[in-house]
Parts: C-alpha cells; sequence; structure tokens
C-alpha cells in the first residue's frame, strides 16, 4: 500500500513540474494523470509471471525478425482483467466522463465473457480484426474507443509479462525497429550512456531494446540526409525525429541532460507540444498512442 502511494505521489509530482513549464497542456493531464498513476500502482502489485518454455526463443526465427510473442497466449483469465478493470476503470470514468457508459459496457462484456482474453491480446498486438469489429457493434463502442480501453487494461500485464521475458532475449541479437518481445513499434527514442547509444521503448509492452542511431524504424531508412530532428530551444534534449523517407516520426529524449530519472509515461506527455509540431509538418506517430485515440 506505501509502495503504492509513492509511485502515485513521484507521479503527480512529475506532472506538476510539467504542468509548470507548459500550462498549455493541462487539460491532458487532467484527462490522464490519475489514469497513468492508477496503470503503475496496479502493475507494481502484480507478480512477475514465470516464464516456461513456451516462451523459449528459437534463435533462429528470433534472428529473422520473429518476436517472442508471435502467436503465443499469456495466460490471463477473466478474473485478471475484472480486477485490472476495478483498479483502472474509476480512474479512466473519472478523466473522460462522457466514456462513463462505454466503460460500463466494457466490464459488463468482460464478466460475461463476450470480451474473453484472446481478444484483448489480439487487438493490442495484432490489430483489428472482424470478430473484434462484430463485438464493436454489439456494445455500439466505436472500435477506437473500444481499442483505447482495452489497451488500457491490457497494458500493466504485458508490461509485466516483458519484465519476465527481457532476461529471455538479453544475449540475442535484434535489428529490428519493432519491438523483440512483442512485436509493436515503438513510442520513444531514447539516448542513454557515454556514447549516446540508442535504445527504442515499446508503445506496447515497454521493453526498451539497443538500435542502429541513425535508421528509421519503420522504412529502416539510413541516409542522415533524410531524418531532421525538431525541437524547442529551452528544451533541446527533447526532440521529434522525423523521417523524410515514409514521413513517420518518433518522440526522442536524451537522457543524458536530465539530471534525475525521468517517468516516461508522464514526460512522454509533456512532450505533446513536439507530436503537434511533427503532425502540423503532416508526419505521422509511429505508434498509435492513447492521446492520438482519445482527442
Ligand atoms: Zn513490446
Ligand atoms: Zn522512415
Amino acid at each position: 500500500m506505501k509502495n503504492s502511494q509513492n509511485i502515485a505521489d513521484n507521479i503527480y509530482q512529475a506532472i506538476q513540474e510539467i504542468k509548470r513549464r507548459t500550462p498549455a497542456f493541462d487539460n491532458i493531464f487532467d484527462a490522464f494523470g490519475e489514469l497513468i498513476a492508477a496503470k503503475a500502482c496496479f502493475k507494481a502489485q502484480l507478480t512477475l509471471p514465470d516464464t516456461d518454455d513456451t516462451f523459449k526463443p528459437d534463435p533462429l526465427r528470433f534472428s529473422q525478425g520473429v518476436s517472442l510473442l508471435t502467436g503465443k497466449t499469456l495466460n490471463l483469465d477473466k478474473s485478471d482483467y475484472l480486477k485490472a478493470a476495478d483498479s483502472l476503470f474509476p480512474a479512466m470514468e473519472k478523466g473522460f466522463p462522457k466514456i462513463a457508459l462505454n466503460i460500463h459496457a466494457v466490464k459488463q462484456a468482460i464478466e460475461n465473457q463476450q470480451l474473453s482474453p484472446e481478444i484483448f491480446m489480439q487487438v493490442l498486438l495484432n490489430g483489428e480484426d472482424e470478430k473484434f469489429q462484430k463485438i464493436s457493434n454489439e456494445l455500439t463502442i466505436e472500435p477506437q474507443l473500444l481499442r483505447f480501453i482495452i489497451g488500457q487494461i491490457t497494458k500493466p500485464f504485458l508490461e509485466k509479462q516483458a519484465e519476465a521475458l527481457q532476461p529471455l532475449i538479453q544475449e540475442l541479437q535484434w535489428h529490428k525497429g519493432y519491438c523483440p518481445i512483442c512485436g509493436s513499434y515503438p513510442e520513444l527514442s531514447i539516448l542513454q550512456g557515454q556514447t549516446g547509444e540508442r535504445w527504442l521503448r515499446c508503445a506496447v509492452c515497454a521493453n526498451e531494446w539497443r538500435f542502429i542511431r541513425i535508421k528509421c524504424p519503420v522504412c529502416e531508412n539510413d541516409k542522415a540526409d533524410d531524418m531532421e530532428l525538431i525541437f524547442s530551444e529551452e528544451r533541446p534534449h527533447e526532440r521529434a525525429e522525423l523521417c523524410h523517407s515514409c514521413k513517420k516520426y518518433l518522440i526522442g529524449f536524451d537522457l543524458r541532460k536530465y539530471s534525475q530519472a525521468i517517468i516516461f509515461d508522464v514526460e512522454r506527455l509533456g512532450a505533446l507540444y513536439l507530436d503537434v509540431a511533427a503532425q502540423e509538418r503532416g508526419y505521422f506517430p509511429i505508434a498509435e498512442n492513447a492521446w492520438n485515440m482519445m482527442d
């Protein structure tokens, strides 16, 4: 309990800091702040799942770019999702009062098994299919909104699973721009270490993997001329990395310039002004983000 309080306090403190420097985004933090805290607290009390042989990487397939969770399902059931719903839905309802009825409908659908654990994973890792469209129709919830709600309660489990799986791939090489664990695209590019190694952080499971410094994670273009950084004079260590070739962008943090550890989920929201700037220039985010889905 005390641990939870600490986690939440740190998150609210980081949010206050960003609100002070960019008051324009107050309403976004009012919407997402409690949800971020609730998710972090829920994740903190999950136990690290066992990694049995089902998840052992096949070195050949892995080296060919097949992510660890491809074709696998996590060992979760209805009661896990109900627990997540109980922890996260109150914060979600408070942040997004307009979707309160939809949130209740989702909870009911979990209870009566209309929404099964398989669907949660499927939607998050492989996108929508016919079955999902059908459920979205039955619940009369827009697919994008349903995906947002499902994504929020599935993410803590996936992040925890990724933590457990990470040691299995630590020694293996991975050269792709998508996540070696879950196969999703990154939401952040992070420079760290003395030489400024570049790491990508997965938008879905939060796993981080090392990647070539000048290379687009999506189209793999590595011509320096096709890359451009945009940033504000005051905060040059936060930037949007644009790829002229595929017109995608990724937000990047140079961790070497921060005096203390940062909370990525909070700091990522604090960099929204860069999303605005990149999108105004006609670039698209590499990964779908909750706040892009909810605007
Ligand atoms: Zn991932
Ligand atoms: Zn590209």
